[in-house]
């Protein structure tokens, strides 16, 4: 394991300077490959494919990713879970990784231990790229799922040393342990670090000096980012992914925009399905390119981005950046008891049915959703759709929902979420 972990790793690090060119080139003969794969080996693209009329030997260049269907969560949601695994492959003998509920209905991932190490390599590929070394103390700042029952032989050796914080305990309880473990790097929930950051903003100064700060799951807004850089006294370096892919994208010691991994992904940004130009923004559309037993293909991931840019970086790695927009664009909602919801909460785009929504606040206990329908609209979306928006705002507020022709653009922004209360009347 520890040989085909450390030829793995050299081969993903030199890949960080190799010419973009080179690198685009194994990408595209790693995608059509992959779509190959799973035309004959996975019976759900075998089927999904078959319904819409595509064949992999369509693939002749790049323009013709646009032919390979995308898809959803919702559409692996409605498949039974062995036909969405590559044939030879047993649910039993793999890892299984859920996405949380907080993003939506769960959904179960398979990796073979393989694509485990090789998710865990592209990770520590980002940390040690940003300046961590093997010898740093790391505090993991996670709830109790993530903490592993077991250390590496490695880490008993002395090499990448972590300790756990659980963001469950108090700022206070979180800061004295940071103390004692006096850590060299933080890793942490995006949102934690917030909240740690405002308890030292509280306190006067802060009891640790970490030489880097990660964060990861929710995107940050820029008065959070400067909060944490100023009371941490750092630059911190954002690390986007989900559960089902790993890491793939994250930000260097520029901090302007994030690297997206093009040897492990190939990225694309769409508005309405179709690509949009470099720089320009539409809905990330991910393919796992190192993914076998459950390989996902043109997967609809639906934060808002900047399609890659291919300037050069001043920390030398040649993968194209992107930006994060998810969220921008957006308006928070609120409760009638006023606390505030976050637009982010809301996966109505993984409903099945759905291919566009707007949410519309016209008061506290009023909210209007349209639905821009999808290629499985049926009499169940729209009151899956209720369903959902109820769970998060709560009782007492009255959803209305329908479906819609056009989801009008607004400064060409998709906002998912407009807010029509008068700023006076929010706390
Ligand atoms: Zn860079």
């Amino acid at each position: 394991m520890y040989l085909f972990g450390l030829s793995t790793y050299f081969r993903l690090k030199r890949n960080l300077r190799r010419p973009l060119e080179e690198l685009k080139r194994e990408q595209w003969e790693s995608f059509k490959a992959l779509v190959y794969y799973a035309y004959y080996n996975v019976p759900f693209y075998r089927k999904l494919y078959d319904q819409v009329g595509f064949h992999p030997q369509e693939l002749k260049s790049r323009d013709d990713i646009q032919k390979v269907p995308l898809i959803r969560k919702a559409l692996f949601q409605d498949t039974e879970l062995q036909d969405c695994l590559a044939l030879g492959h047993d649910a039993d003998k793999l890892r299984k990784k859920k996405t949380s509920g907080s993003s939506g209905s769960p959904l179960e991932i398979f990796v073979t231990p393989d694509d485990r190490i090789y998710r865990t390599l592209i990770h520590l590929r980002i940390l040690f790229h940003n300046g961590m070394t093997l010898r740093d103390q790391m505090a993991h700042i996670s709830d109790d799922r993530h903490v592993p029952d077991f250390r590496y032989t490695f880490q008993n050796l002395g090499f990448l040393p972590k300790e756990f914080v659980y963001a469950a305990d108090s700022p206070e309880d979180q800061l004295a342990n940071l103390k004692k473990i006096d850590p060299a790097v933080i890793y942490s929930y995006s949102s934690s670090m917030v909240l740690l950051a405002d308890e030292i903003k509280k306190l006067g100064s802060c009891p640790v000096s970490p030489r880097l700060v990660f964060t990861t799951g929710e995107l940050l807004n820029s008065a959070d980012r400067d909060l944490i850089n100023e009371q941490f006294g750092v630059q911190l370096r954002d690390i986007y992914g989900c559960v089902e892919m790993g890491d793939i994208a994250w930000q260097c010691s520029e901090v302007a925009g994030y690297h997206v991994s093009i040897d492990s992904f190939l990225f694309e940004a769409a508005q309405d399905g179709q690509p949009v130009e470099s720089g320009e923004e539409g809905r990330l559309v991910i393919t796992n390119l190192h993914s076998k037993a459950m390989p996902f293909i043109r997967y609809e991931v639906g934060d808002v981005v900047t399609a890659p840019e291919e300037d050069l970086c001043s920390c030398g790695c040649t993968f194209p950046r992107m930006k994060m927009l998810q969220g921008r664009a957006d308006d928070w909602l609120y409760r009638p008891d006023r606390t505030k919801v976050s637009p982010l909460i809301f996966v109505v785009a993984s409903i099945r049915g759905v291919r566009q929504y707007r949410m519309i606040q016209k008061a506290f206990d009023h909210l209007i959703v349209e639905i821009l329908p999808g290629k499985y609209f049926d009499e169940a979306t729209l009151p899956e759709v209720s369903k959902h928006v109820t769970e998060v705002m709560g009782d007492g507020v009255k959803i209305e929902t329908k479906a819609v022709e056009t989801i009008p653009q607004q400064a060409g922004k998709m906002r998912r979420v407009i807010s029509e209360i008068p700023k006076d009347n929010k706390l």
